[in-house]
């Protein structure tokens, strides 16, 4: 009787606590949505921003401070407002819920509210974390909006990158990456994704593309389309073209089908796996300058070959290595580097492609404009499974076990 009591008392103590976290969860994101939200209206309405421009006004490039006056301005007409209207709404919602998990999320919001009276009594800048002065050292961070982050937001487009500390708002609004007019070179431009990936770019969100090729005659004026020849090997002599591109998208690959002599081998890797590898290396080197950090990316199309058969062993094999590359360069946090993981689709290397590459081409930038790191566009299902198990365990053993180029200089230093 008396075990029986206890094990509903515990029943309902467990049923309260979950009630509880599911509640606090809860008022968490929506703290989140609210002031992010409010953030994107600021930038839409023209009386709220008014007071947001105060913000927008207070800092330079590398983040100091425009003066101590503007600073305290934007202090007050901006984060104090911003964090009495998340206050605000945040209790109405707890009250009426009727629910203690709810009062979580007003604690949050309190704690946003404290910090911005602080930094305006005080006039210090030491809790804004994401505006403190100096160059960009890491690049945009996925999980926590980050310095680098929110730099973009400033000096890159102030119609994007709204979110303050998760990034949820700028996905679910796609405001995570701004392609808007950048400077967006890649390789493979004659295929049929590289053509699909320019008409969008620059019809869509004028873009400046550079069509990397090596058969240029296959590829058609237009505005906003600049044609540079390159041949394999010679990839060094790109230097120069890409110190002012944003984003490198290396796009180009062989596929030699059932071919397994010496010769479709080493052409399988020089074309699918080094010649990549000598871009991300030359592209790299052009990340110089104290804000190169936030906007230069490299995105490679390493293809659902990673994790699933593509009929065709070399071009797995020499794609696979590819991808593990890309996984080995991005722990030494260069620049962004994302993932194209694409399943079959229409072109000279796959005409059996079941995807037009004007749908793939749509996918990877609706994905990229949310940040994905890994942008997986196909339509088998166990891709969307088997990558990200496979990505989480080989970045785990490669962290482990490799050092980058900071950390070999360290142990020379040493010795
Ligand atoms: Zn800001
Ligand atoms: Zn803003």
């Amino acid at each position: 009787m008396i075990l029986a009591q206890s094990f509903t008392i515990d029943g309902i103590l467990v049923n309260n606590c979950l009630q509880f976290t599911v509640w606090s969860i809860l008022s968490l994101l929506l703290a989140e949505i609210i002031r992010d939200s409010y953030h994107a209206l600021c930038h839409q309405v023209t009386w709220l921003a008014k007071w947001h421009n105060k913000h927008h006004a207070a800092y330079r490039r590398d983040l100091s401070l425009v003066s101590q006056q503007a600073y305290i301005d934007s202090q007050l007409y901006h984060d104090i407002v911003e964090s009495i209207i998340l206050l605000v709404l945040l209790i109405i919602v707890a009250l009426v819920g009727k629910q203690w998990g709810l009062w979580l999320g007003v604690a949050y919001s309190g704690t946003f509210l404290y910090g911005a009276s602080l930094r305006y009594f005080q006039g210090t800048i030491d809790t804004d974390y994401n505006h403190l002065p100096g160059p960009l050292e890491a690049i945009p961070s996925v999980w926590l909006v980050n310095r680098t982050y929110h730099w973009r937001h400033h000096f890159d487009d102030v119609n994007a990158y709204y979110s303050g500390v998760f990034p949820l708002v700028d996905k679910i609004l796609g405001t995570g990456l701004s392609l808007k007019g950048k400077t967006i070179a890649l390789t493979g431009a004659s295929g049929a994704l590289g053509k699909a990936l320019t008409s969008e770019l620059i019809n869509k969100y004028n873009a400046k593309v550079i069509a990397l090729t090596t058969n240029p005659d296959k590829i058609d004026e237009q505005t906003g389309l600049k044609v540079i020849n390159w041949q394999l090997g010679n990839e060094e002599q790109l230097k120069e073209n890409l110190q002012k591109v944003d984003i490198l998208i290396i796009n180009h690959g062989i596929n030699v089908y059932g071919d397994r002599t010496s010769t479709a081998i080493q052409n399988s890797y020089e074309v699918n796996t080094f010649s990549a590898l000598r871009l991300i290396d030359i592209f790299s080197a052009t990340v110089t300058g104290p804000q190169a950090k936030a906007t230069k990316e490299i995105w490679v199309n390493t293809s659902e070959a990673e994790v699933s058969p593509a009929l065709s062993p070399l071009y797995e094999l020499s794609k696979r290595t590819l991808g593990d590359i890309v996984t080995l360069k991005r722990l030494d946090g260069n620049c962004v580097i994302r993932k194209l993981i694409l399943g079959p689709f229409k072109s000279q290397l796959n005409p059996y492609g079941v995807m037009s590459a004007k749908q793939v081409a749509k996918g990877i930038l609706f994905l990229a404009q949310r940040d994905f790191r890994n942008i997986i566009v196909t339509v088998n299902p166990l891709t969307y499974l088997l990558f990200p198990i496979k990505e989480f365990s080989t970045w785990l053993y490669y962290r482990f076990f490799s050092q980058g180029v900071n950390s070999n200089l360290n142990a020379d230093k040493r010795r």
